[in-house]
């Protein structure tokens, strides 16, 4: 059974990057495009991974993160913070907020493979 990733962005244009270069790598891809649709998928599907970013309209990534890590049901889930804030100092604030990583944008197609590899290693962090 391939891994299942979820894509939580209201970008479409990132969305179908991050999409086509995960299923191309094998991986079983699921999308919503936004945090409330994200947050019900999530629970739906149990995904091996998530990939959330954080600016989108109506619910965005901090608040579906966090709800997802709020609820013992989801809490277990590896969530990935995607963000193009280029803030010092936001890395540690999504890792306090409970994400299980942090990548900023543009992502970079030739590391994302890599990174998903590491992501889904079992007990290991980012
Ligand atoms: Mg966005």
């Amino acid at each position: 059974m391939p891994h299942r990733i979820l894509i939580i962005e209201d970008n479409a244009n990132n969305m179908i990057l991050l999409r086509d270069i995960l299923t191309f790598h094998g991986y079983d891809v699921a999308v919503a495009s936004d945090g409330k649709d994200g947050v019900l998928l999530a629970r739906d599907l149990m995904p091996d991974l998530i990939l959330m970013d954080i600016q989108m309209p109506g619910m965005d990534g901090m608040t579906a993160g966090q709800i997802l890590k709020g609820d013992p049901a989801t809490s277990g889930l590896k969530i990935i913070a995607l963000t193009s804030f280029a803030m010092q100092g936001d890395r540690e604030k999504f890792l306090a907020a409970g994400f299980d990583g942090y990548l900023s944008k543009p992502i970079s197609t030739r590391e994302l493979p890599g990174l998903v590899q590491q992501w889904l290693a079992p007990g290991e962090q980012t």
